[in-house]
């Protein structure tokens, strides 16, 4: 069963890639389908960003269309960044820009306590919706560690690994992630429905 990611990045390509082809589907991302489009997330959920992208991919195919919204939630900064991990530091800041922001935002607090947050939309050639969400809990180091990985990777210390996301090999990462978890909630729901 052929599937359209609903996404431009890399490093989520290749993370749906390694979970969903062995579980029998053929993953292929939106460029590779032909469809070129940037769609603005103006939802304030995940959720509601995950439906927006993978609506849009939809509306241009017959295919079953899979898209993500995910992002670090900061307890102490009352789940910032959140929906607006991406573009924290502003319009075309670095990784490296964002992470200096939420440690200078973090400084002298002693609340690290932190989740990664994904949501999975998937729509069927007929229309229908399906979202799942995954999580993964952690803390905010205060300055960063590793060179895997992307994002906030390098400050974000994972609790089960005992080590950061940019510390943790790809596939340390995948067996607690936020993504991975989201895709594993959602498998689970398709396997009822088609
Ligand atoms: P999205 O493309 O709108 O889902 O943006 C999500 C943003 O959240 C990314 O650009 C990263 O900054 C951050 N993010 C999401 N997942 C991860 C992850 O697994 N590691 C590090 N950062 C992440």
């Amino acid at each position: 069963m052929k599937i359209i990611a609903a996404t431009k990045n890399k490093n989520k390509i290749r993370e749906i890639h390694k979970i969903f082809s062995p579980l029998g589907f053929d993953v292929i991302t939106q460029s590779e389908a032909g469809i070129d489009i940037d769609v603005e997330e103006t939802g304030n959920t995940f959720e509601k960003n995950a439906l927006i992208k993978a609506r849009a991919v939809a509306m241009l195919c017959d295919d079953y269309v899979l898209s993500d919204d995910s992002g670090l939630c900061i307890d102490a900064l009352g789940g910032k960044p959140g929906v607006y991990s991406a573009r924290y530091a502003g319009d075309g800041a670095s990784d490296s820009d964002k992470i200096n922001k939420v440690l200078s935002e973090l400084d002298g607090e002693q609340n690290r306590r932190a989740r990664f947050v994904s949501s999975m939309a998937f729509i069927f050639p007929d229309g229908t919706e399906i979202t799942a969400r995954g999580e993964v809990i952690g803390r905010i180091l205060s300055e960063p560690r590793g060179e895997n990985g992307f994002g906030y990777d390098p400050i974000f210390f994972s609790d089960e690994l005992g080590k950061t996301f940019a510390e943790a090999t790809m596939e340390e990462k995948n067996s607690v992630s936020h993504r991975s978890r989201a895709l594993l909630a959602l498998y689970n729901k398709l396997e009822n429905s088609i």
